[in-house]
């Protein structure tokens, strides 16, 4: 927009509005919506224009009706194959490619997981366009707000690319509500790409506790903790007092303390809840990336200087092996 369009080629916003048209990619798993992808379908309403969604896999026609009922949504394309039920890159991104074409859209959205990081760089290549990754906010169709360098700085940039290929931090931009929508079902189209990439197998960390990316309340413990026993000794039972998950700094997931799943910070999981509780956590800013954002962050910590306490709305100065079993009973008894 450095320069303005003349005045023949110039578009009243609503015509804008029209031209405008988003593809959000959904994600699923044994015919399930993943309820939190419904957030990259809030960041195709702030585009303006028509919404339609994406889902593909084994049994891609269930989703596809929960999908339709969504508020805003004008269409859904499904693809039923068993060969893009695990979301596998390599032939899942031909099949988005022939979709995005079919389609004709300008803006293509998943968001920031690791289906979409996974599979959104190699989209954007084969349509020969930059992705705009991580994004938190839309400015306008060709502008977004996005973090860069571990969050200490707000990066808004400007893509003149004609098919935007985006990812959106899930916590930036709520899940649109999963009703009041009719949308009309169609079927998309199928390359049927042959792939050179097979799914094996995955081993699944089963958990009855809330998950750790869209829980109200997140506990985490740090390398404080000293031992795996310890971490789960002392956070587990906090955790379910409060009805929170589990979440843990690197260097406890290094050191084996917690499951890698259970990571928060810039190479782990970007949370948001309502209460984040950092337990023997430094608050490096590797950390603070992935949890600043909470609304209210309580820390317990031994060093009345750790870096968490800067951001930390309550603070508590102690040991956790003291005071963590304190605050779960407290919490328990109330
Ligand atoms: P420490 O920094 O060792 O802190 C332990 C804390 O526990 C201390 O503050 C100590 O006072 C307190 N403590 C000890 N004993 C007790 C006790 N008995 N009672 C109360 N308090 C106690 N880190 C992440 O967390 N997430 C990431 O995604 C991440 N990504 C990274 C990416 C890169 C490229 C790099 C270079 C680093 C990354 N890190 C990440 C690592 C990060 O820099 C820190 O090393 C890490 O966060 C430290 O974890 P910690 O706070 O548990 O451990």
């Amino acid at each position: 927009f450095a320069q303005p369009l003349s005045a023949s080629r110039q578009f009243s916003p609503s015509v804008l509005q029209r031209l405008i048209s988003s593809l959000a990619v959904l994600e699923q798993r044994e015919g399930k919506l993943n309820a939190g992808s419904l957030s990259a379908v809030t960041a195709a309403q702030k585009l303006g224009g028509s919404v339609h969604c994406f889902v593909a896999g084994a049994n891609a026609k269930p989703v596809a009706e929960e999908v339709a009922k969504v508020g805003g949504v004008e269409k859904v394309v499904s693809v039923e194959n068993a060969a893009y039920e695990k979301g596998l890159p390599e032939n899942y991104a031909p099949l988005l490619v022939e979709n995005i074409q079919k389609g004709g859209y300008t803006h293509v959205i998943a968001g920031h997981t690791a289906f979409g990081k996974n599979l959104m760089p190699r989209v954007a290549a084969l349509l020969d366009s930059q992705q705009v990754s991580d994004i938190t906010a839309v400015e306008n169709e060709n502008t977004f707000v996005r973090p860069i360098y571990a969050g200490n700085a707000i990066a808004t940039v400007e893509s003149s690319d004609p098919i935007k290929i985006l990812t959106i931090r899930g916590t930036a931009f709520p899940a649109a509500a999963a009703e009041g929508g009719s949308a009309a079902i169609e079927e998309g189209a199928d390359p049927k790409a042959e792939s050179s990439v097979e799914w094996v197998s995955e081993e699944l960390t089963k958990s009855d506790r809330p998950d750790l990316a869209s829980a109200s309340k997140v506990v985490s413990g740090g390398r404080g903790l000293k031992s795996k026993k310890e971490f789960d000794r002392i956070m587990l039972p906090l955790a379910d007092s409060l009805g929170a998950a589990v979440g843990a700094s690197r260097a406890a997931v290094d050191s084996g303390y917690a499951d890698n799943s259970l990571q928060v910070g810039q190479t782990g999981k970007v949370v948001a809840p309502q209460l984040y509780m950092a337990v023997g956590i430094s608050g490096a800013i590797q950390h603070l990336a992935g949890m600043k954002d909470s609304k209210v962050i309580a820390a317990i910590n031994k060093d009345p200087d750790a870096p968490i306490f800067q951001v930390a709305d309550v603070g508590l100065v102690g040991d956790l092996f003291d005071k963590v079993p304190e605050l779960t009973e407290k919490v328990k008894s109330s």
